[in-house]
């Protein structure tokens, strides 16, 4: 037994029994809407992380949520990129790539990462279907810069086959691969493909794992977590530089989202285990929310 799997026998059961009564509002809230998760970083590097991902996923599903994950896998290409010996060319310091570099970002992404995520999800059950953005026209793509090569822009979000699984009751993992009108493959940066599918089939809520505990004011300080922002806020931090390399993204992500019709972006740490399940399920708020208006709801106020 772990130390936390210790620490809840040693609980009361009254105490217990608060503990599941405080997700009960969370629950009602959000049964039947659409969460989409983003997942990447050291939560899909470290195996209990993964584990404790997969069983937050499928109890989201088991009280009516409708869980879509979208993941990226830039280590993991790296990675077989290595130990193919292959080596990534950059122009004026951006990164290149090539026809060869795309079928390994894709035989990575679509053939490793996304079947490893289907397989711990299923696990708890038939419950999991992966698929790319090539697939049934998810995700039309095309070239963000014809010089380095096949990385690609959303162009367009077709959702009816995401829509058509959630309607089966499956969980859908996906590959952010996606294919222009003459079905040449790109590989698309996972922040924002999370971000288009999430406006595109209506998401209540879009959460990002990353590998910090959230958006800081300060980069370099820990202390400085930013614990609710609105779309313009974020704007701002991004204009003035506060926001850099790998949070570029996601931050354009989570202002689109915000500003097309998802309630609310997160972005959260993670490194700690069921995490998604503290965001979704519990008053205490967690990582840095964003919003399309600052809101005060009493049912969304943390207590710190
Ligand atoms: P992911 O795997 O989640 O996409 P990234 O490495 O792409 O992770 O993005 C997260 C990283 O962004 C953080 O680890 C941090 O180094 C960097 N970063 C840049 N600016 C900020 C900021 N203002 N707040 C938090 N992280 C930031
Ligand atoms: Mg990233």
């Amino acid at each position: 037994m772990t130390a936390d799997a210790a620490a809840v026998e040693s609980l009361s059961p009254t105490t217990k029994a608060e503990i599941l009564i405080e997700a009960l509002p969370w629950i009602q809230r959000f049964r039947d809407k659409v969460v989409v998760v983003k997942y990447g970083g050291n939560a899909m590097v470290d195996p209990a992380l993964a584990r404790s991902f997969a069983e937050d996923v499928v109890l989201m599903h088991a009280v009516g949520i409708r869980p879509v994950v979208v993941h990226g896998g830039g280590p993991q290409i790296g990675d077989l990129m290595a130990r193919l010996g292959k080596k990534t060319e950059f122009r004026d310091g951006l990164r290149v790539t090539d026809a060869e570099t795309l079928d390994i970002a894709r035989m990575v992404l679509v053939g490793k990462v996304n079947r490893d995520i289907v397989a711990s999800i299923n696990v708890h059950g038939p419950l999991s279907v992966g698929l790319s953005g090539e697939d049934a026209g998810l995700i039309l793509a095309s070239a963000r810069n014809p010089d380095l090569g096949f990385v690609g822009d959303v162009e367009a979000v077709n959702p009816a086959i995401v829509e058509r699984l959630l309607g089966e009751g499956l969980i859908p993992v996906i590959s952010t691969i996606g294919a222009d009108l003459a079905g040449q493959a790109y590989n698309i940066n996972a922040d924002t493909v999370a971000g288009a599918i999430a406006v595109a089939v209506g998401a209540e809520k879009i959460v990002y794992l990353t590998d910090i505990e959230g958006l800081r004011g300060d980069v370099d300080d820990p202390q400085s977590l930013i614990r609710r922002a609105t779309a313009a806020d974020l704007q701002s931090l991004v204009d003035n530089g506060t926001i850099a390399g790998g949070m570029i993204p996601k931050v354009a992500a989570c202002v689109h989202a915000a500003e097309h019709g998802v309630g609310s972006a997160h972005m959260i740490d993670g490194r700690v285990p069921h995490v998604l399940l503290l965001e979704i399920f519990t008053n205490r708020g967690i990582g840095t929310m964003v919003t399309r208006d600052r809101v005060i709801d009493p049912t969304t106020e943390d207590d710190s």
